[in-house]
């Protein structure tokens, strides 16, 4: 379906359950060569599907905005960013999977790392390629083997990842889309052949996988959502903090896991910084994702747009005030007009949920003390920024955050080198950087006496 028209574009066929187990003995054969090749065959492939994203930018971005509706510069952008990914993996994965003496034994003792087999990923829409590449990269390095069940609703670039990876030259196998419903990845975390699960979603689908992973002792990941705060000091720059504000909540037209969420200002900056956060929002130019001019782009489907509608016009009837927006506009496609919300309580059921579209909550506290207990009174815990001109103020308010990651000055983001993942409902394990390749290793022990 195209949400900015609400067209279905193309209908794909999915896998039987005995299709779906065929293609696990398959991953499973392939990781049983795949694990014994050398890190430089590895990096061929890998580094191929880094130049092949490249160069064929515009093919892949346009599938991405055609199936889940992102902005085309922002879906270009996503392209690059996972040749950038797949090239940190290439280059760094020997280095990173290298032997690690252990220096606190008198022995001759060491780490040695191995693949461990085949890994399942389960993946949302909301950064389609970007996702998968962050899983599917450093695990095929690492000599694993991947199968992956994308979100339902993109379903034309789950095709074209795999058709990608097999065009890197690697192996039937290695790399296996799986058009299945959810339902069936309860039989692949319980086969004995698949080691691991890494999923990023909802709260809710994470906690089914986990479960299935627990029942099943497999090794697991999850990157679920997040309600990042967005803290802003009585010394931060309120013009430049504004424009970070705009950008960090409405990336992916407000659709991030990492997206700023809360907006927690420190009262004698609050007016200033209100009137400006609104100008700004309320000039965000909604049309066609394809058209370069476009600043909002419609959420990932109909149904997406509905929930969020739910969502704000629930915490609207609880008694928050309305700064702007709080609707949809009359088109078609899946649009929602941009919103900001205040006098946002915590006996309101939207309080501690995720709203996963242009929809900013503003709380105004007196200190930091209060600015960093409201921060905190979140059941998740995945991102987070603070702004001031005082580094050392902003990196003592950092380090007191429950996130997984803080940044200064600038909206939380991603990057091959840095680690991304949360703690609370947030989810566990890490992606991106060294970390991420060592989630679903054998960190074993040679002991040589
Ligand atoms: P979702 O509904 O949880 O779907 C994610 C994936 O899980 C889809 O492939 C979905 O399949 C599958 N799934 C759903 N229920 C399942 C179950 N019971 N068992 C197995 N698989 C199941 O999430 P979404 O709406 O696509 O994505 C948005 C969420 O992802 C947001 O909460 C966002 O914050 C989070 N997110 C987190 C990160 C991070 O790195 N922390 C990054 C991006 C997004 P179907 O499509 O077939 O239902």
């Amino acid at each position: 379906m195209n949400p900015a028209t609400n067209q279905a574009i193309e209908t794909f066929t999915p896998l039987t359950k005995d299709e779906t187990l065929e293609a696990v003995k398959s991953a499973d054969q392939a990781y049983q060569s795949w694990r014994h090749t050398s890190f430089k065959e590895r990096k061929n492939a890998i580094a191929k599907f880094a130049s092949l994203l490249r160069e064929r930018k515009e093919e892949f971005a346009e599938l991405i905005t055609r199936d889940m509706g992102k902005r085309i510069s922002e879906s270009r952008q996503e392209i690059e960013f996972c040749a950038e990914i797949a090239d940190f993996y290439a280059e760094n994965a020997e280095r990173f999977l290298a032997d690690v003496p252990m220096e606190d034994v008198d022995a001759d003792a060491y780490i040695h790392y191995e693949p461990i087999g085949v890994l399942m990923g389960v993946m949302p829409w909301n950064f389609p390629f970007y996702q998968v590449t962050r899983f599917a990269a450093p695990n095929i390095m690492a000599g694993n083997t991947v199968m992956v069940k994308h979100a339902s609703n993109v379903p034309q670039c789950a095709e074209a990842i795999e058709k990608l990876f097999a065009e890197c030259g690697l192996p039937d196998g290695v790399y296996t889309n799986l058009f299945i419903p959810s339902e069936f990845v309860d039989a692949i975390v319980s086969d004995s052949r698949v080691q691991g699960v890494s999923l990023t979603g909802s709260e809710r689908a994470g906690a089914a996988v986990a479960a299935l992973a627990g029942k099943n002792l497999k090794r697991s990941v999850l990157e679920l959502g997040g309600n990042d705060p967005f803290i802003v000091l009585d010394d931060a720059d309120i013009q430049q903090t504004v424009e970070l504000a705009v950008k960090g909540r409405m990336v992916n037209a407000g659709q991030s896991c990492v997206a700023s969420k809360r907006f927690i200002l420190l009262e004698s900056i609050a007016d200033e910084f209100i009137e400006g956060f609104k100008e700004a929002m309320a000039s965000m130019k909604m049309g066609d994702p394809m058209d370069e001019e476009t600043t909002l782009a419609p959420l990932s489907t109909e149904g997406a747009a509905q929930k969020l509608q739910e969502q704000v016009q629930s915490t609207i009837d609880a008694g928050a005030t309305v700064l702007l927006g709080g609707d949809r506009p009359d088109r078609e496609g899946a649009y929602f007009n941009p919103t900001i919300l205040t006098d946002v309580t915590p006996d309101m059921p939207t309080f501690d949920q995720e709203l996963f579209g242009p929809v900013a909550t503003v709380y105004v506290v007196k200190d930091e003390t209060e600015a960093i207990e409201l921060a905190n009174r979140s059941s998740y815990g995945l991102g987070g920024s603070v702004y001031t001109r005082d580094k050392e103020r902003g990196r003592k308010v950092a380090e007191q955050i429950e996130t997984g990651m803080m940044f200064l000055n600038q909206p939380t983001s991603s990057q091959a080198e840095l680690p991304f993942g949360g703690i609370k409902n947030s989810g566990y394990g890490r992606e991106l950087s060294h970390l991420g390749i060592l989630e679903f290793v054998n960190k074993k022990l040679i002991h040589l006496g």
